[in-house]
């Protein structure tokens, strides 16, 4: 699985810089900065304070950053787009014609309260007219078609001993909270979710109108929905349980998962949808939680299974329904899960489905309109520096050997990167979009993206495929095709600049690359060889030293502070979940400024002061500032919990004071707050 550089994909658009030759800037903006803070005490307020004063959270966000502000105005921007496409007079089926229908019916909020839940009802009754357990398996057969993964979920992923092909996953799945541990344990907000997550339940269900068609009263179905899916919850894998790529990977052939799960119908599975010819085998990532997925589908009460499948046929409607539907959605998974006081505005929501369903069409157009072709050249050469900067430090590692360090050469020579857009767009030309209604349209576009996605099963990998749209704000490295993509979106300041001298930009899309590029060679990605196979390259003493390594970077971030709150409690950090993420970060920031240096050497980087600071510390302030960002407890405990990033202030305060240039260019000393003794410095590449 991909690994991002941040958890929320986001959306952005380039400003199209004037062309004139002119004076580079520093990159840095002073106005970002609170100057009451003393940096070498803490950075991040020092760097960041004045942007997050001049910032502050509206009632629409738990978060907002510096990504979120593109994101912003993305989105508008990808809302310009729409509109363009919808003022013309579209031929019927055209994309055009497709965009706008899909905009315009899910903007009619009259059609929207008065259909109410009836574009979700054929989906309850028929849900109702089951009688056996063999009739659910028929109905989940219907559901995971239409991408609502109850149980679990059947995606195509690289074969970890052959990353050249594609074969069936099965993955646990199935919880409407998504995470086991807020069935589980009783931490921070948890019971209080636990609790909201039955009010929800059962307001929507009587919504639907299914404690009538069940006959079952609507907060003894959230009752039993709660039960049922606490039971699936306590065999799932922990999210550090997943992040192993040996324990996760577990082949069967069709024959051999029929008699380790019996009471799962495999092979008429594949055959439904379509992906059994060919079929030598497929992995079953969570034994463990399959086990117990084939004695629920023995010794599970009938309308328990029902109840279960019909609250996520209404969770997953909920967005597109009526407001009453929108609202209590909203109130939970907005509100109590995230912090947020009030909802986006209903074009925001739209636009999002739109680009959800049609993402690489909208993509097209955004950069077409928006991204610069020098941009696509100027970072081009910025990655082909990194690399040969991660070269440098591969071949400086003490605590390596040489025969290694050749196979980290190897991995590293041959990555391949992706920048801007794809070479190929896919084609939305077999997706129906009808004046039916915004629900119809949104489970039609749900179908095509899940056979699409098995179509790719028992087939080559297409390493041309993006895993993310042009227009994302984000950037990722995917192990087993040992690729690197940077989409048009996160190439704009404050990443990357091209105003701007170059320090800063290696202080910000530099460490950007390098921490992609690190991920070949973090916890998970060194597990995996030059091919993307799952293949251990590793002498056994480096491997040692590599795991000592990390596990400063581990402690440190398992003692900071996530979040110290009056109602929430004082949360910290979990070092070992967000590992692979602060090792990126680590590598990233050693890697970048080597290749700093390395641009120094041949003039490219303007030695003087810029605004008062020495290119080295215009590095360390462009890094913090790609992190500015304020956000709200239960947002910071939300995120803490389930993802396996660190917090925009952890990645600054806690991750620069392993990084002795940084201790250097500021002249920290012992006693100052950003301080961190030399022995206590992870370093790893
Ligand atoms: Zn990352």
């Amino acid at each position: 699985m991909k690994k991002t550089l941040l958890s929320i994909a986001t959306m952005a658009v380039i400003a199209t810089g004037c062309q004139q030759k002119k004076e580079l800037t520093s990159g840095i903006n002073v106005d970002n900065f609170d100057t009451t803070a003393r940096l070498q005490d803490d950075f991040y307020q020092y760097a960041c304070g004045g942007w997050m004063k001049n910032n502050p959270l509206d009632a629409e966000h738990s978060r907002y950053g510096a990504f979120d502000v593109l994101a912003e105005n993305a989105l508008k921007n990808i809302n310009g787009i729409i509109d363009s496409v919808s003022n013309n007079q579209n031929a019927a089926g055209s994309l055009a014609d497709k965009i706008a229908t899909l905009y315009n019916i899910g903007m009619d909020s009259a059609k929207l309260q008065a259909d109410g839940a009836a574009p979700l009802m054929p989906y309850l009754q028929e849900i109702s007219t089951v009688k056996t357990l063999g009739d659910a398996w028929n109905e989940l057969l219907k559901m995971h078609r239409r991408g609502n993964h109850v149980l679990f979920g059947i995606f195509g992923e690289a074969d970890k001993d052959d990353a050249k092909m594609c074969i069936a996953w099965a993955y646990q799945s199935g919880l409407g909270l998504g995470d086991r541990d807020y069935y589980l344990l009783d931490e921070g907000n948890n019971k209080k979710i636990r609790e909201g997550y039955i009010d929800l339940m059962t307001k929507e269900f009587a919504l639907a109108g299914y404690d009538k068609l069940s006959g079952i009263s609507a907060d003894k179905l959230a009752k039993m929905v709660m039960a049922f899916e606490t039971r699936l919850a306590k065999s799932q894998n922990t999210q550090l349980e997943n992040r192993n790529p040996q324990a996760t990977f577990n082949r069967y052939t069709v024959e051999e998962a029929a008699t380790f799960a019996p009471n799962i119908d495999w092979r008429g599975y594949f055959e439904t949808m379509g992906i059994l010819d060919g079929m030598k085998s497929f992995n079953i990532a969570q034994p463990k939680y399959f086990t117990e997925v084939n004695n629920v589908l023995k010794d599970t009460d009938v309308e328990t299974l029902k109840a279960y499948f019909a609250w996520h046929e209404i969770s997953s409607a909920a967005s597109y329904l009526s407001d009453d539907f929108v609202n209590a959605n909203f109130d939970f998974y907005g509100r109590l899960l995230s912090g947020r006081e009030v909802n986006r505005p209903r074009w925001k929501r739209v636009t999002s489905t739109v680009e959800g369903a049609m993402g690489e069409a909208l993509g097209q157009l955004y950069v077409e309109r928006y991204f610069p072709a020098e941009a696509k050249s100027r970072m081009e050469t910025l990655v082909q520096n990194l690399i040969t900067a991660l070269g440098q430090r591969i071949d400086m590692a003490t605590w390596m050997t040489d025969a290694t360090k050749a196979n980290a050469h190897k991995k590293l020579n041959t990555i391949y990167i992706k920048i801007g857009y794809p070479n190929k767009w896919r084609d939305y030309s077999g997706l129906e979009i009808k004046n039916d209604s915004y629900y119809a349209n949104v489970v039609r576009s749900n179908e095509f993206d899940m056979a699409y996605s098995f179509s790719k099963i028992n087939k080559p990998v297409d390493k041309d495929e993006w895993l993310m749209t042009p227009q994302t704000v984000n950037a990722y490295y995917n192990p087993t095709t040992n690729e690197i993509c940077f989409p048009a979106a996160i190439l704009q300041p404050p990443f990357f600049n091209m105003q701007a001298d170059e320090a800063a930009n290696y202080g910000a899309i530099g460490v950007v690359i390098g921490h992609e590029l690190t991920h070949g060679f973090d916890d998970q990605g060194r597990q995996y060889d030059e091919n993307g196979n799952l293949n251990d390259w590793w002498s056994e003493e480096d491997a040692k030293n590599f795991d000592n390594n990390k596990q400063l970077l581990i402690d440190a971030f398992n003692n900071c502070i996530a979040l110290d709150d009056p109602e929430l409690g004082l949360i910290h950090g979990d070092g070992e979940k967000t590992q692979g993420e602060n090792i990126a970060d680590n590598g990233g920031l050693h890697v970048s400024y080597l290749a700093m240096q390395n641009a120094m050497q041949k003039g490219q980087v303007n030695k003087e002061q810029m605004d008062g600071f020495t290119p080295e510390q215009r590095f360390f302030l462009a890094y913090a500032a790609v992190w500015a960002s304020n956000i709200r407890p239960a947002a910071a405990l939300q995120l803490t919990q389930m993802d396996v990033h660190s917090l925009g202030r952890n990645r600054v305060n806690v991750a620069l004071p392993q990084v002795t240039e940084f201790i250097d260019a500021f002249g920290i000393k012992e006693g100052d707050g950003m301080w961190l003794a030399p022995e206590k410095r992870a370093l790893l590449w």
